[in-house]
């Protein structure tokens, strides 16, 4: 049984990616979530990897739940950012001994998913909004679209008023028929208003309500979605798998959000994935930029069977994301006819740019 031997990151201040070699010499690369990411990589090598090296790596969760354990004092987000270093990374190991990807290891195959656009954006006008989409429809072919309302955290205080009001109708109405049209409201609304804006979305014939009030809050999430008939979803944010049992149980959403890195991995957000099978409600997993998460997540949908309809796929580029630049070699998230696809390469199937490793801050863990 091959062991854990040495553990190192490359690291900037959005990225961390991680490469595990073991007792053989065989590589896996992974990534810690996004964001903050050199203190991930502290985190990593102090909370994480002196509990792993030399441990069997068989069994992912097994090792991701002894870090929990070892480290029970430190259950919050940024534990979990790290553990999706070690886990993401072990997935890609395995998936290279096997020669299979990460789906295949999961139940699943390689192939196509469909991807819905994007938009990160609040400080953009409803008509740019709208013109941004449909250029993205018709040379690319999506055929779902998600954009903002309300204000991050908002106290239903709009990005500038009226905005909402706005972007809704004009946004709908622009991409037409025949389009999956999503919102978003990042937590912005009270019960109230949030109801009152869901109304408005029905009527424009939209059919996805994100994190409506504050995702915290799951009493409040739970009123929204019993009164309005579209979905309201959510979940990006959790990490514990006892407040994901309990959004579940009480059906405070209708479709759930686990995003792989938030979560602390694949293994993990597998767990979440399907308690919400047992419960009926489908898994469209946030994915919120084209680091390593977006491909996590492709993997991911081609093989739980309540996979939701479609993969969040930024459409935001340098302007908004200029850390993401060159993170891979090729075009990993090319799409084609509104759809990007899992190759049979093993592992993640995605090869990390030699020339970002090279500016990144390094650092190694390894058996002593
Ligand atoms: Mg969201």
């Amino acid at each position: 049984m091959p062991q854990i031997a040495k553990l190192e990151t490359f690291t900037n201040e959005f990225v961390c990616f991680v490469r595990v070699t073991d007792d053989t010499g065989a590589v896996g690369w992974g990534q810690t979530s996004t964001y903050h990411a050199d203190i991930t990589a502290l985190i990593f090598h102090r909370l994480v990897a002196p509990h792993v090296l030399g441990q069997a790596d068989d069994d992912i969760l097994a090792l991701v739940q002894r870090v929990e354990e070892k480290e029970h004092k430190f259950p919050g987000s940024h534990r979990c950012r790290a553990l999706a270093g070690l886990d993401t990374a072990l997935w890609d190991l395995h998936g290279k001994r096997a020669g299979k990807p990460v789906c295949a290891l999961i139940g699943g195959t390689p192939g196509t998913v469909r991807a819905y656009a994007s938009s990160m954006k609040r400080d953009i006008t409803p008509e740019d909004e709208a013109a941004r989409f449909v250029r993205l429809r018709d040379e690319k072919g999506f055929t779902a679209f998600k954009w903002r309302v309300g204000a991050e955290c908002g106290h239903d205080i709009d990005e500038w008023p009226g905005r909402t009001e706005a972007v809704i109708p004009v946004v709908a109405r622009a991409l037409g028929d025949g389009i999956d049209k999503l919102v978003d409201g990042n937590s912005g609304f009270g019960v109230a208003r949030a109801i009152e804006v869901g109304r408005m979305l029905e009527a424009e014939g939209i059919g996805h309500f994100e994190e409506p009030t504050p995702y915290w809050e799951m009493d409040q999430t739970k009123a929204v979605t019993e009164a309005l008939s579209l979905d309201v979803t959510g979940g990006e944010q959790d990490c514990d798998l006892n407040v994901w049992r309990r959004m579940i149980e009480m059906r405070a959403v209708d479709v759930v959000q686990p995003d792989v890195m938030y979560m602390g991995g694949l293994a993990k957000t597998l767990q979440v994935a399907d308690m919400a099978a047992q419960a009926g409600l489908p898994c469209t997993p946030h994915a919120a930029n084209l680091g390593l998460v977006t491909m996590c997540t492709m993997h991911l949908l081609r093989a739980i069977p309540n996979a939701g309809k479609y993969l969040e796929l930024s459409i935001e580029g340098p302007d908004y994301y200029p850390w993401q630049e060159g993170l891979f070699l090729g075009d990993p998230h090319h799409v084609e006819g509104g759809h990007v696809t899992v190759t049979d390469a093993p592992g993640w199937g995605v090869e990390i740019n030699p020339a970002w490793l090279e500016r990144a801050s390094y650092q190694v863990s390894q058996r002593s």
